[in-house]
């Protein structure tokens, strides 16, 4: 190989892939139609979805971060054993979806102890990494990163630092920081590209099921060879099953934002992780710490 060659693979990032494990009555767009005590009765979905996505990943050479609800891997200690088996991450959703602005500082710290046991019993592997659900951590939740730190998490990716119907903080910086700056637990949010001085969440979920991939290629590319940091990508194992059952019941631009493009989707993530250089998030997590500390310095 040419010197150039090696060059540009030493210059290449290495970007943060990562599953947000939940079954498809579970998101937060239905979560006024489909009350927690009925999930036990709906027909899951989670096990099929998650083997395929096993099988991609194995297939393009690319390692990820399953963060998982603990109501699931409580119900599914086997595919839970088999993520950590294949050599990715198992890390929180917590426990059953509840955003973290809804709870107040002891229920938050009772929700991810009670995810932890189950998820960690499940697996066989310790977790150290946290995703709220619907990226709630913002401006309302100051106490979220103190008791994510006295729990013994090393990190969280649970910010969307953009402005959104559902979730959003818009003032918190693009990548990796110390929320709490005399802890090491990092935030890494989940990415956004620029464009005429506005961003964009460019990080996946619906955003990149419903626009065209070239929009996706070019936030990463952006984020990758302009800003030359890592992005961070995320989707749900329910994203590439157009066969789960339809939710009648939700509002309209729920429903539309839910089943749209579902059947386009695995192969639009085969084409991405082909592309770009993947990895898990607790390493991409350790990285961000070892810069941060390069910058204090
Ligand atoms: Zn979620």
């Amino acid at each position: 190989m040419s010197a150039s060659g090696l060059l540009s693979i030493r210059r290449e990032v290495v970007n943060g892939l990562s599953v947000d494990v939940e079954d498809w009555f579970q998101v937060g767009a239905f979560e006024d139609v489909i009350e927690r005590g009925d999930w036990d009765g709906l027909a899951t979905r989670v096990e099929r979805n998650v083997n395929e996505i096993l099988d991609m990943f194995d297939e393009a050479e690319v390692k990820a971060t399953f963060f998982t609800l603990g109501w699931v891997a409580k119900r599914n200690a086997a595919l839970m054993r088999r993520i950590a088996e294949r050599g990715h991450e198992v890390a929180s959703h917590g426990w059953d979806h509840a955003r973290v602005h809804t709870m107040d500082r002891a229920e938050f710290g009772e929700d991810i102890r009670k995810a932890r046991i189950e998820i960690e019993d499940a697996a066989g592997v310790a977790v150290t990494g946290y995703r709220a659900p619907s990226f709630s951590i913002d401006r309302r939740t100051p106490w979220a990163y103190l008791e994510l730190a006295e729990q013994g998490y090393a990190y969280s990716s649970s910010v969307a630092p953009i402005a959104h119907d559902h979730y959003g903080w818009r003032e918190a910086p693009r990548f990796a920081f110390k929320p709490l700056p005399w802890l090491d637990l990092v935030e890494i949010p989940v990415t956004t590209a620029e464009f005429a001085g506005k961003r964009l969440a460019a990080g996946g979920g619906g955003f990149f099921r419903v626009l065209p991939y070239a929009f996706s290629r070019w936030a990463i590319r952006q984020v990758n060879r302009r800003d030359h940091r890592p992005a961070v990508f995320y989707f749900h194992p329910w994203e590439i099953d157009p066969g789960q059952p339809r939710v009648a019941g939700a509002p309209l631009k729920s429903r539309l934002r839910h089943y749209t493009k579902l059947d386009t989707m695995a192969d639009k993530l085969r084409q991405l992780v082909k592309e770009f250089r993947w990895g898990r998030m607790d390493l991409l997590a350790h990285r961000e710490a070892m810069r941060a500390e390069d910058l204090a310095a």
